[in-house]
């Protein structure tokens, strides 16, 4: 609601909480709907360009303290593989990493020059589905050890405004619209969702209501947060859901991810076992590999005994290596030894290719890096 002259963004706003305000500023009814189309369809960066409403009423909002809270886009590096990694930033002056990763045959945008084309020069490029993957905290306070991102520690929640706002700039940017343009998201970028679980899951259902992404293009992925993974399964309206596992049994996953002192591997797949799974829906477990730490044989084999009974597929993960992190990725014949062994087992098992390494855009890469390599630095925009 608008109180006051305090500020209020629009992105954020589900129609009740628009259609309140334009109640209360004695408008009709009507006007909620235009300004839901402008700010997330047409994705107008200021009240000022909502043309669909009188001057007179944009000018009152503006003296409000009513913004749309669209974030700035405050750097772009672009991969070789056509990954476009953006560092975005909010009001407060916090930024967030959001990374563009287009796919399909042909999918890679080449050195970038071309990013930003419309949705037709995309086709014409072939890529032909793109997948965004979204922030939804500054910093994160998991600590897994192998990750970038909790080097920086955790600094505050997005709220659910700005979770969506980086799916708008990033779309914007791209100039593709859902579902015309087949988009998934992950929300696997800097963050536990699961510790910001209200905004998470409010910003979950502004992008399916009014920004046009249909939940099952939507994953998250937890560390393992066990309450939120049983609030979770009670949504009505929710994403896939993913869990990152990243050891085979307690004492390896307490030394990688501390947060399993909390929550145990007994706790985390009592809650996996439970969870109430759509028609043909699996949980992705992701398991990122150690060289030489959780990447053996007998690993694989711990992790089939622990997936037994659970509808399952796993995603592994080459470690993505970058400064600070204490671990080498693995050889490729570990990686592949370790997936052979979990689909004999009929484990459906999956070596994700990895995207935008060279930009820090990578899993576990996310920490807002700008420093970046000569090389890189023609394709930095
Ligand atoms: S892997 Fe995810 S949960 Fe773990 S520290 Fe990194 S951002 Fe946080």
């Amino acid at each position: 609601m608008v109180t006051g002259r305090s500020h209020t963004s629009l992105l954020g706003l589900e129609h009740d909480e628009i259609a309140a305000f334009v109640e209360q500023a004695g408008e009709p009814a009507y006007r909620a709907q235009q300004i839901l189309d402008a700010v997330y369809r047409q994705k107008v960066e200021s009240a000022e360009q909502i043309s669909t409403l009188p001057q007179q009423f944009r000018q009152d909002l503006e003296g409000q303290g009513v913004s749309v809270g669209w974030p700035r886009i405050e750097n772009k590096f672009v991969s070789e593989d056509g990954t476009v990694r953006y560092l975005i930033a909010f009001a407060d002056g916090q930024s967030v990493e959001t990374v563009w990763m287009p796919e399909g045959d042909g999918g890679e945008a080449g050195d970038g020059s071309e990013a930003g084309d419309s949705a037709e020069g995309n086709r014409a490029r072939n890529w032909d589905r793109a997948t965004i993957c979204v922030s939804s905290q500054v910093g994160c306070a998991v600590d897994c050890q192998f990750c970038l991102t909790a080097l920086l520690g955790i600094e505050r929640n997005l709220t659910a405004g700005e979770i969506v706002a980086q799916v708008c700039a990033v779309l914007k940017d791209q100039k593709v619209s859902p579902p015309e343009d087949r988009i998934n998201l992950v929300f696997m970028g800097m963050g536990e969702p699961f510790l910001n679980y209200d905004n998470f899951m409010k910003a979950v259902r502004l992008l399916v209501k009014y920004v046009g992404i249909a939940e099952p293009r939507m994953t998250v992925s937890t560390a393992g947060i066990v309450p939120r993974i049983h609030d979770f399964g009670l949504e009505p309206t929710r994403p896939k859901l993913a869990i990152s596992l990243n050891a085979s049994n307690d004492e390896l996953r307490s030394r990688l991810m501390p947060l399993n002192r909390k929550w145990n591997l007994e706790k985390l797949l009592a809650a996996a076992r439970d969870f109430p799974l759509r028609p043909r829906e699996r949980i992705t477990f992701e398991y990122v590999l150690l060289r030489e730490v959780n990447d053996g044989a007998e690993h694989a084999t711990e992790v089939v005994e622990l997936l037994r009974g659970i509808r399952a597929k796993l995603n592994l993960i080459a470690l993505n290596p970058g400064p600070g992190i204490g671990f080498a990725t693995p050889a490729d014949e570990r990686v592949l030894t370790f997936q052979k062994i979990l689909r004999k087992a009929g484990i459906p098992a999956f070596v994700r290719r990895p995207r935008g390494r060279d930009i820090y855009a990578a899993c576990g890469q996310l920490k807002r890096t700008v420093e970046i390599q000569p090389a890189m630095e023609s394709q930095m925009l």
